[in-house]
């Protein structure tokens, strides 16, 4: 495509942001006027009987709309937000307009891939871009299709071909495609804190202006944590269970794309170069490679991850199930998990009145009732608290694990169908745990994790 295109769209999809956004980069290079287009999330009624997303991921996403918005609004640029996510509106806006060509970025899981699909079916032309990594695949010291299904095998590859301590080993993001210079001021905000119940127990307040989910915001969030001590304690601290600084936070920003991580690991070496590097500083590398562990993983096993037996009938490596030290101290006192989703509708949960107890809080354990109590109500909770009550839910009560994840998918405002398909997977044990799952003793980690009860108080019904 070397001539320039008269009209193009610009469809925001995992990625809210104007900086690091070369699939929007491409658009305004190869056109002379981009229709910059975001959708609403799609909000039907699941095959498990509840809708799809939560109020808080919607408000979320939709501070994170707004503030682009507002920052392509200052530029004078087209902006649209469409209420309908299906390719059917978008082609109805290009046939409107004239428009043969769709920019966007790259999603390589089922669903995504089909919109992507019914686009060219329709007639237009896709350019689209995978965008929303630390790597791009040249980096890689193996194909997609050949990535290592073991996490440790693969940070190691990864590790080895692109060393942490060289600082570019992970490419520089793209600047900003226009300079945000000021905090938008967002009416949801608004509608957020009028419309929801959400408090100072919060671990993450979106209803506060300085943890909203625009990109202005993330950015600030990243210059802030990273100009703090916090990552120097980063791996002593990231097992809490509640509070708004025991780990990053940065997780609802890059789930929306409104933070690229790459401009977290810049700063992160930013970081390091200032204050020092030490085991925490790398630990935030670390964690970034199991969200780039699990996107790998949904682009080489694509739908095996969305079906109930997951990837335990397609398993071929021949990798040693070995474990470095590293790998073993995560698995002692963390472990990762895959999932299944919503998006499976041929499933119900194997135990229903069980599945139920659960998503409302009213298990015999209180532990898991009062994270559950969290979860629904602010739509974030810790990563240890995840996984425990995924285990909970999959090893104690019998719940299908695809249906857990499925509630994930409704709750969590930094819902990422990649890192919520493969951890869910992971404890139940058809993922890529070389050790067949996880599953967690609740007593035992209550007595280490919550031993006065505080957070059972807090967070009781
Ligand atoms: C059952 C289950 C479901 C999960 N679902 C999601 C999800 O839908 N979206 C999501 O972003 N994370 C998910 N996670 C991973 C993890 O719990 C969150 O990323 C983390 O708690 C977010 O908080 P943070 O940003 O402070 O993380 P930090 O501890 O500060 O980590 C920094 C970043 O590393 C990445 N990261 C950390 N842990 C993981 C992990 N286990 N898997 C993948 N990436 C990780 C995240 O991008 C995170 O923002 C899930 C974990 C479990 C056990």
């Amino acid at each position: 495509m070397n001539q320039s295109i008269e009209n193009v769209i610009y469809w925001f999809r995992q990625d809210l942001r104007l900086h690091d956004n070369i699939a929007l980069q491409n658009a305004h290079a190869k056109s002379k006027s981009v229709w910059h287009v975001a959708h609403n999330l799609p909000n039907e009624l699941t095959s498990w009987g509840f809708k799809r997303h939560s109020a808080n991921r919607h408000f979320f996403r939709q501070q994170a709309v707004e503030g682009l918005t507002h920052a392509l609004q200052q530029h004078h640029q087209k902006f649209i937000s469409l209420n309908d996510v299906t390719p059917n509106a978008i082609v109805d806006l290009a046939r409107h307009h004239n428009i043969k060509h769709i920019f966007c970025e790259t999603l390589e899981t089922p669903e995504e891939l089909q919109q992507l699909q019914d686009l060219k079916n329709a007639g237009l032309t896709v350019c689209d871009s995978v965008q929303s990594c630390l790597y791009e695949d040249n980096q890689l010291p193996f194909t997609v299709a050949q990535t290592p299904d073991i996490f440790t095998t693969f940070r190691q590859s990864v590790e080895q071909s692109n060393p942490y301590r060289n600082n570019q080993s992970v490419h520089r993001p793209l600047d900003s495609i226009y300079p945000l210079s000021q905090k938008p001021n967002l009416t949801s905000l608004n509608q957020t804190s009028l419309t929801l119940a959400l408090d100072d127990r919060s671990s993450f307040p979106f209803n506060q202006s300085q943890w909203c989910g625009d990109e202005y915001t993330a950015l600030q969030h990243v210059s802030r944590y990273f100009s703090s001590q916090l990552p120097q304690t980063y791996k002593l601290t990231r097992n809490a269970l509640t509070g708004i600084d025991y780990s990053t936070h940065f997780s609802p920003w890059l789930a929306h794309g409104a933070l690229s991580p790459r401009k977290v690991w810049q700063a992160l070496k930013k970081h390091e170069k200032e204050y020092g590097a030490n085991e925490s500083t790398y630990w935030i590398s670390f964690e970034l490679l199991w969200r780039e562990h699990f996107r790998l993983m949904a682009r080489k096993h694509g739908a095996a991850l969305f079906k109930q037996n997951g990837l335990k009938n397609k398993r071929q490596d021949n990798e040693p199930h070995q474990f470095d030290q590293r790998q073993r101290s995560r698995s002692s006192n963390s472990s990762k998990l895959d999932s299944h989703s919503v998006r499976s509708p041929r499933h119900t949960p194997s135990n229903n009145h069980n599945f139920k107890r659960w998503q409302t809080g009213e298990t015999d354990h209180p532990l898991i009732n009062a994270a559950m109590h969290e979860l629904v109500t602010t739509g974030f909770l810790s990563n240890r608290l995840r996984q425990i009550v995924a285990s909970y839910a999959i090893h104690d009560l019998d719940i299908n694990w695809l249906a857990g994840a499925a509630w994930f998918e409704h709750c969590l405002i930094d819902y990422d169908v990649h890192s919520n398909q493969g951890n869910w997977a992971y404890i139940a044990g058809v993922g890529t745990d070389p050790r067949g799952g996880r599953r967690f003793n609740t007593d035992k980690q209550m007595k280490e994790y919550d031993p006065d009860g505080s957070y059972q108080k807090r967070w009781q019904a």
